[in-house]
């Protein structure tokens, strides 16, 4: 009998953790749990309703909105993946535009925000068996993960990355909108004082600045059974 667990997967921006976290959930019939697209929920909340002036952000506002903003996940059954709902709207497109990636950080930020996307985390972890990617899940979310990851790449490879996404999205950023995007928001992740992005003491590093995606996907198979033998 192989035992259900808990998986954290963190890491700067753009290193590859969602696509890492969802192939290994797919595989293993797990959960899989974006707690960035929460952040970005939120972040696309606070523009849609004004709480933005130009980099501004009208904190006594967002505190009134948080109640009043429902985060849920629903699996498009054409293409078998998990999409993001803001209040019973799909958003999954929305949320990863460069205007959302813009804003996300400094809400994230924010102590009240996180207190109650990670309430919610932890409610959709409660009976294990899921993988959730973000940048405190190993610390904060779920200290307790039975197999904890933290995933680095080398800046100039996350940029190229995420521009390539963006562009098969048909959004048009350069390499250097890209690349200072992530400088930035991985600055304002990492020195936070609520949820900073930091490696966990018992996390298996792993940097996949040269891995191919079945390299990176069988090192986490091994993990995977490893930790699941009773
Ligand atoms: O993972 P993704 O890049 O989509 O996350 C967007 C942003 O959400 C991050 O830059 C970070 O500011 C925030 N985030 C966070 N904690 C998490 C996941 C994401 O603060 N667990």
């Amino acid at each position: 009998m192989m035992k259900k667990i808990t998986i954290a997967i963190d890491g700067y921006s753009s290193c590859g953790k969602s696509t890492m976290a969802k192939d290994l959930a797919r595989r293993v019939a797990y959960t899989y749990i974006d707690s960035g697209a929460m952040y970005r929920a939120v972040t696309l909340y606070a523009m849609q309703t004004g709480l933005f002036e130009g980099d501004n952000l009208d904190l006594e506002g967002l505190k009134r909105a948080v109640p009043n903003i429902r985060i849920t996940f629903a699996v498009n059954p054409a293409t078998g993946c998990s999409e993001t709902y803001l209040n019973g709207q799909n958003v999954e497109q929305q949320i990863r535009t460069m205007a959302v990636s813009d804003k996300v950080s400094p809400i994230a930020a924010v102590g009240f925000v996180r207190e109650a996307m990670v309430r919610q985390q932890q409610t959709f972890g409660r009976d294990k068996g899921i993988v959730m990617d973000g940048r405190d899940v190993g610390t904060v979310v779920f200290p307790d993960a039975e197999l904890k990851i933290f995933v680095t790449a080398s800046p100039e490879i996350r940029a190229k990355r995420r521009l390539t996404e963006l562009q098969r999205k048909g959004e048009s950023a350069t390499f250097e909108e890209v690349l200072h995007n992530l400088a930035k928001r991985d600055h304002i992740d990492s020195t936070r004082k609520d949820g900073p992005l930091r490696q966990a003491a018992d996390a298996v590093v792993i940097d996949n600045s040269d891995l191919t995606i079945d390299e990176q996907n069988s090192i986490l198979q091994g993990l995977f059974e490893e930790r699941t033998r009773q």
